[in-house]
């Protein structure tokens, strides 16, 4: 059977390899369908496309768009960060490129405050953070981080959010951006397939910043929302159940994915978790942005 992986990055986002080096590992790894599904940017496909066809693999164009949900908690507003993909929407429509321009902008901004920050406390410059990145590329905290292991301050990406990029820590800013539902409009007008990047990472009662309640998830499905990324690492196996059950009962598409972020950009590897044929073709039936390469 063929072995299908639906979400990973490059350096055009927070990826430690060129597209075409993740196809190259992904080929080694005998993964036989591959989507990029860089943050916030379709920047990648062109080479991506390329890369597949010389090595005989199907491409899937995606990206991981950073969206926020506003809800209520004991009676107080709360933003929770939703991770949304979005696969083959056209990269040309204005609406959805407009959006992700504005949240790489906002990244940028926010990369900055947290330099600002961090820079109280170690030799960190943002020149010096620009200097971890291609020119382009999606900002993120892995960008951060990479600069803190430059500076000898931390072992590793994972050592540094262990530790001052710790979403609960001091230098912690968050990225103000589209909210879930807009996004999930946005993606389906631009003739996408919107599904949860790794859901319910954080139910756990000690999680860094909680997560999506149960009952907002209806909302999102009643929005558009096609379906969730049920197998990944993150994702503990008690939602794992009770999304599978969701998505039965909703018929929605199911997805599994690595993740990858280059070999040494975080432990996830590629095929580590795969997507059913039947799940991808319910994806190729469903968009109309752009086409598969398959
Ligand atoms: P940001 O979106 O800028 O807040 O940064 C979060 C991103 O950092 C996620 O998309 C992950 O890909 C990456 N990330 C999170 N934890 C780690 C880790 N332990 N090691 C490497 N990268 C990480
Ligand atoms: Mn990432
Ligand atoms: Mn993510
Ligand atoms: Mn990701």
């Amino acid at each position: 059977m063929a072995i299908i992986d639906l979400h990973s990055h490059s350096t055009r986002s927070d990826g430690k390899e060129s597209p075409t080096e993740v196809f190259e590992h992904a080929a080694a790894a005998g993964v036989d369908v591959l989507a990029l599904t860089d943050h916030d940017t379709t920047n990648g496909w062109a080479e991506a496309s390329e890369a597949a066809s010389r090595l005989g693999m199907g491409f899937v164009p995606g990206i991981e768009v950073t969206t926020r949900a506003s809800v209520q908690v004991a009676g107080r507003n709360r933003f929770i960060s939703v991770h949304m993909l979005a696969y083959l929407p056209d990269p040309e429509n204005t609406a959805l490129r407009q959006e992700l321009l504005t949240t790489v902008n906002s990244r940028e901004n926010r990369a900055m405050l947290m330099v600002d920050k961090l820079a109280e406390d170690y030799d960190i410059t943002w020149e010096l953070v620009l200097e971890m990145i291609e020119d382009g590329a999606t900002i993120g905290r892995p960008a951060i981080a990479d600069a803190l292991v430059h500076l000898g301050a931390a072992d590793d990406r994972s050592a540094a959010f262990r530790g001052p990029l710790d979403s609960r820590g001091k230098y912690y800013v968050p990225t103000d951006t589209v909210d879930s539902f807009d996004a999930i409009r946005l993606i389906r007008e631009a003739g996408g397939v919107p599904v949860i990047a790794h859901p319910l990472t954080d139910i756990s009662p000690n999680a860094s910043r909680g997560d999506l309640p149960q009952d907002h998830f209806e909302k999102l499905i009643d929005a558009g929302l096609a379906g969730f990324e049920v197998y990944h690492r993150e994702v503990p196996q008690n939602a794992r159940e009770w999304l599978l059950l969701l998505a039965v009962e909703h018929d929605l598409i199911v997805t599994g994915s690595s993740d990858y972020h280059g070999v040494h950009g975080k432990p996830n590897r590629l095929g580590e978790n795969t997507t059913e044929p039947e799940m991808l073709e319910r994806i190729i039936e469903l968009g109309s942005g752009v086409a598969a390469q398959l």
